[in-house]
């Protein structure tokens, strides 16, 4: 199985999102074992997913509170998203690691929430540069990781995102990818056994049409997680027919 997904931030107004959809859609032909996925900001979920319904596509939510409900000002909780018309939600996006102190403790009742209200979690997780500067990359995928047993298996998709290449026109080399993937795979198996061989890693980090391709022929990359790329109809559905034709 092969997975684009659109993470559009906090990008697009209603009739952009609309104008994306039906670009998208006029050409879009669902192929093979492909699936996609569109993860707009929450105001925007509900007329995307009336869009993309028969598609197929998936639609995720780009975050979600642990709790179900109650006085959490400005948070919005996976029954809501659910409700919203979501089929999964994107977990520990560096942003959000970044900006709203996500750290391991606050992903395990967030992916446990995600699944009892039958959402997907695509659990994202990388090294910053510094990071990579000190040889730290596989200790900190590791620490990332290390949270795995606790949620159990169960449904999840992950995405190997290294901070510096998100956003930043840098994408990994095949070489660091194919080494970071590897090594993330073994993880998985040795935490969550037969069950983590099933898990798709997805790569992310300024993916476009020109790098997909190789980055596709890379084992255990089951696709990408597309940001800049992934506002532009044209672009993703290029991308999405990379995927296809892999
Ligand atoms: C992302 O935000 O998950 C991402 C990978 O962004 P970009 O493709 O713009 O680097």
């Amino acid at each position: 199985m092969k997975i684009v997904v659109a993470n559009w931030k906090m990008n697009l107004l209603r009739k952009d999102a609309a104008a994306f959809c039906e670009a998208f859609l006029k050409a879009y032909k669902p192929k093979g074992r492909v699936e996609v996925g569109i993860a707009p900001s929450f105001p925007l979920i509900r007329a995307v997913k009336n869009r993309v319904a028969t598609s197929g596509a998936k639609v995720f939510a780009q975050n979600g509170h642990a709790e179900a409900k109650g006085a959490f000002t400005g948070e919005v909780s996976m029954p809501q998203i659910q409700d919203s018309g979501c089929d999964g939600v994107i977990l520990g996006h560096s942003e959000c690691r970044q900006y709203n102190g996500e750290t391991e403790a606050t992903l395990v009742p967030k992916i446990r929430a995600a699944r009892e209200n039958e959402l997907l979690p695509l659990l994202c997780i990388g090294e910053t540069l510094a990071q990579r500067e000190a040889n730290q990359t596989l200790e900190v995928l590791r620490q990332q990781l290390s949270i795995l047993p606790e949620v159990g298996a169960g449904p999840l998709w992950l995405a190997y995102e290294p901070v510096w290449a998100i956003g930043t026109g840098k994408v990994a080399t095949p070489e660091q990818v194919r080494e970071v993937h590897a090594f993330i795979r073994e993880e998985v198996v040795r935490l969550l056994g037969e069950a983590g061989k099933e898990v798709p890693i997805l790569y992310g980090g300024s993916v476009t049409p020109d790098n997909f391709e190789e980055l596709l022929t890379i084992p255990d990359v089951a696709g990408g997680l597309v940001g800049g790329a992934s506002l532009v109809p044209e672009k993703f559905l290029k991308l999405v027919q990379q995927a296809q034709a892999s």
